[in-house]
């Protein structure tokens, strides 16, 4: 096949804009990120191996080597894993094949500052194309493991790529980067120095499970031409679940998480745990600080990475987690499992069962435990990932008093401060039976909604719930703490019966006196209401529409037939 020459796509061509003009000042990053896909590569392999012992691939020494080009200013990180096909090196590394990336540009251009457009990058991940911060041109020979011809994939980051089919390519995948000159001072370091190259992995790559290895630039000046150069491996390979607790700095696990998170930023919590006895195990969990593009998508990543005894056996094991904490990350490290179970197991298995549930017990007493010590922090995760965790309410009935306990909402209380149930609760008013809520699209609809004005009225708190979720929730969970959650829009409301002096006067005598203009008003919209009655809810508006307590809110239905029941 001749050499064929491509186009990016638009987004693919503004992200390699962005990354050559560097918005990224931390610029070493991309020997990580380099690595980590190799990592990534040689896990791969590993499994495909084991489900199909057929495969033609040689698996007897993976590794990871990095090789320096003073002369000619090139560095080449080599793997010896899975490798891409043709087809796949197109999709892969020519196109960006995220329907986040426009949404994700457009918020890009509206970064104020630098530090915001590399949050937003980090929450992207743009991985391979990190080359470009430090390279002026980038090639990539890989063969796929079973295939007999390889592919070279070569591009100056501008507006195109070249692609063809090479004969001679190993298995596995390398990536050569040209350098651009050093200049200190824009942190573009001499990246064909092996001490800085060292320092790097040492930083950011240390526990990559597979050997990392260099070879020395100058085999001659040892004065043993004749003999192969003995390289060295650079990363100690240390599993650090398996290391004990003081031995690891927040750094590294940092580096962990940013490696099997797929973000370029530190996490907002670390969460170790152990568990000895009958069934072992050790997990590594991390909360993100920033929910990803895809935590609502059907098909979005989910769960943490399974290993057995160090070996990495798969990502996004949901099976560990439920899913209304699919955005955790980490690692479980079990010791009683087979190398090769199934997921299918895994849903069955009475152990990870247990681990599942006790995993979920650790994170939300975590994240109680950030609530009191850090709000802050508490404030950030629940707002990227309250959301979710509401999920919870209605899925896991024997955690549900733990995630009330860590919930937030927005209140009439105040206009910015979330309010936590407990708080709601110490500021019931005498006399006030319930915890009222409305739901809605918006704070400042919801607050305008004239089922507040009673309310408002009052000085009855309304909790403003603006989460597709919390109609759901509020309904399945119907109370707190032995008071009823209660929807200002739904049923009758006596708000008189709460109050010590009732200005509004005898209702059923009103009844009466209205009864000609109620039984009018009935007939003129009687296709579309079941009843109309006076009401205490309202002091500016003339009339609002209720639904009955068991009527579905509008938001519900919509909710639900959008998830097609
Ligand atoms: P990410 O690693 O987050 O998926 P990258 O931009 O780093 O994003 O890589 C894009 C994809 O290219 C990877 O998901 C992988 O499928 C492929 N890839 C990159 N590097 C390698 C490699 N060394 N070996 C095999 N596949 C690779
Ligand atoms: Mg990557």
């Amino acid at each position: 096949m001749p050499t064929e020459t491509f186009e990016f796509q638009v987004e693919a061509r503004q992200l390699l804009q962005l990354m050559i003009h560097s918005v990224y000042s931390n610029k070493d990053v991309f020997l990580r990120e380099l690595v980590s896909n190799a990592s990534d590569a040689l896990d791969k392999l590993r499994l495909e191996k084991l489900r199909h012992d057929s495969l033609d691939a040689d698996v007897s020494d993976p590794h990871i080597e990095i090789d320096i080009d003073k002369d000619a200013r090139t560095l080449t990180v080599r793997d010896n894993g899975i490798g891409m096909s043709y087809d796949e090196v197109g999709q892969l590394i020519g196109t960006i094949a995220n329907s986040g990336t426009a949404k994700f540009l457009q918020e890009l251009r509206e970064a104020k500052d630098a530090a915001g457009a590399e949050g937003l990058i980090g929450q992207f991940g743009v991985g391979f194309y990190s080359g470009f911060m430090v390279a002026d041109e980038v090639t990539l020979v890989t063969r796929r493991a079973g295939e007999s011809r390889g592919t070279r994939w070569s591009s100056r980051g501008e507006g195109t790529y070249m692609l063809e089919t090479v004969d001679d390519a190993p298995q596995g995948t390398s990536v050569t980067l040209h350098l651009k000159p050093a200049d200190p001072e824009n942190q573009l370091h001499d990246y064909t120095s092996p001490w800085k190259i060292r320092e790097i992995i040492k930083r950011y790559s240390d526990f990559i499970t597979w050997p990392i290895r260099m070879l020395p630039e100058d085999s001659a000046a040892a004065g043993e031409s004749d003999r192969a150069p003995e390289p060295e491996t650079l990363n100690s390979m240390k599993a650090l679940w398996a290391r004990p607790r003081d031995q690891v700095s927040e750094d590294e696990y940092h580096e962990l998480y940013k490696h099997i998170g797929h973000d370029w930023r530190d996490p907002l919590e670390t969460i170790r745990l152990q568990a000895e006895g009958t069934f072992e195990y050790q997990a590594l969990l991390f909360l993100p600080a920033h929910a990803p593009h895809d935590l609502f998508a059907r098909d979005g990543k989910r769960g943490v990475q399974l290993y057995v005894r160090r070996v990495f056996i798969m990502d996004d094991c949901e099976a560990l987690l439920p899913p209304y904490l699919r955005f955790v990350k980490g690692v479980v490290d079990a010791a009683d499992l087979s190398l090769n179970v199934s997921r299918e197991i895994l849903q069955q298995d009475r152990h990870i069962e247990m681990m599942r549930r006790r995993l979920t017990k650790k994170v939300l007493s975590t994240v109680k435990d950030m609530m009191t010590k850090d709000r802050d922090r508490y404030d950030t995760f629940w707002r990227e990932f309250g959301p979710v965790l509401k999920e919870g309410l209605i899925t896991d009935s024997e955690n549900r008093d733990a995630i009330l306990a860590v919930a937030s909402f927005a209140s009439t209380h105040h206009d910015t401060e979330p309010t936590t149930l407990e708080q709601y609760a110490e500021r019931m008013k005498d006399g006030q039976e319930a915890i009222y809520y409305l739901t809605g699209e918006s704070r400042q609809g919801i607050e305008n909604s004239p089922h507040m004005e009673a309310f408002r009225a009052r000085g009855i708190e309304v909790l403003l719930l603006t989460d597709p979720v919390d109609e759901v929730w509020a309904d399945a969970v119907g109370e707190y703490e032995g008071k009823k959650l209660r929807s200002v829009a739904k049923g009758r409301i006596d708000l008189d019966t709460e109050q010590e002096d009732t200005s509004d006067g005898d209702r059923e005598k009103q009844t009466e006196e209205y009864a000609g203009l109620l039984g009018w008003m009935k007939e003129q919209l009687e296709e579309d209401i079941k009843e109309v009655r006076l009401s205490s809810r309202l002091t500016v508006s003339p009339a609002c529409i209720v639904s009955d307590a068991h009527d579905l809110t509008p938001a519900l239905e919509n909710m639900y037939r959008a998830m097609g029941q």
